[in-house]
């Protein structure tokens, strides 16, 4: 598992990849330029690891593209400290930007291969979530609840009420929201019972799953 001058050069290259298409949060852009996406890949595309693009992963899921991930994460407006709540882990390289930021982490996934993989992952290089959960997202996590913000990672056809339920008042969600495609979705909770909602771009997303059983 290396990281050589090669990968860090064109981990430069790609974060101002995404500086140029919008993405202005220094920090989101120095975690993006100093988290080692390739080992968060199969091995046969770590020659495209820093291309803005999305891959293939195990399960026939996907790591998001570092624009999608540097946006939401933007959106989210992460201070240290911050509970957030994850829904996708996926291959972890959410997760590892949200830790590169200070937050206490908590995600799910659904898949079991996924879940296990991704967990030794993370700890063998060093990022430390608070909790890594197996299980379906759209239920949350009712015992770790309330939480400062939460981000989804995968499109989902509507918005989960449980997950608004375990927001703080004065919270954030970022969640993409749609079938085919997803416009992004940030609510804002403004009291107990009120969500500001603001909509912006188009993005694609593997589909948020309900629960197998
Ligand atoms: N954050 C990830 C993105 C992975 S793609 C990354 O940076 O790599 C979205 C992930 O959401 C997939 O791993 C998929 O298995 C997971 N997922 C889909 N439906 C889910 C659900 N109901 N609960 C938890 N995870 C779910």
């Amino acid at each position: 598992m290396k990281d050589t001058y090669r990968h860090q050069g064109k981990r430069q290259q790609l974060v101002k990849t995404v500086k140029k298409k919008g993405i202005a949060d220094e920090k989101v852009l120095a975690a993006i330029g100093k988290i080692p996406r390739h080992l968060f890949m199969d091995s046969s595309f770590e020659d495209h690891a820093y291309q803005d693009k999305a891959f293939p992963i195990a399960a026939d899921q996907t790591i998001s593209q570092p624009y999608t991930v540097a946006f939401q994460t933007e959106l989210l407006e992460v201070k240290k400290g911050d509970k957030v709540l994850e829904i996708g882990t996926g291959s972890g390289y959410q997760t590892a930007v949200l830790c590169e930021l200070g937050a206490k982490v908590y995600s799910i996934e659904r898949q079991r291969e996924l879940y296990k993989k991704t967990k030794s992952f993370l700890s063998k290089i060093g990022y430390r979530p608070k909790y890594l959960s197996f299980g379906d997202g759209y239920k949350g996590l009712p015992d770790y609840a309330p939480f400062d913000k939460i981000i989804v990672t995968a499109g989902a056809p509507e918005v989960p009420k449980d997950l608004l339920g375990q927001l703080k008042v004065g919270g954030r969600m970022v969640i993409p929201v749609g079938t085919d495609v997803q416009t992004m979705n940030l609510f804002i909770r403004k009291s107990p019972k009120e969500f500001d909602k603001k909509e912006f771009g188009a993005f694609r997303f593997v589909p948020l799953l309900e629960d197998k059983n």
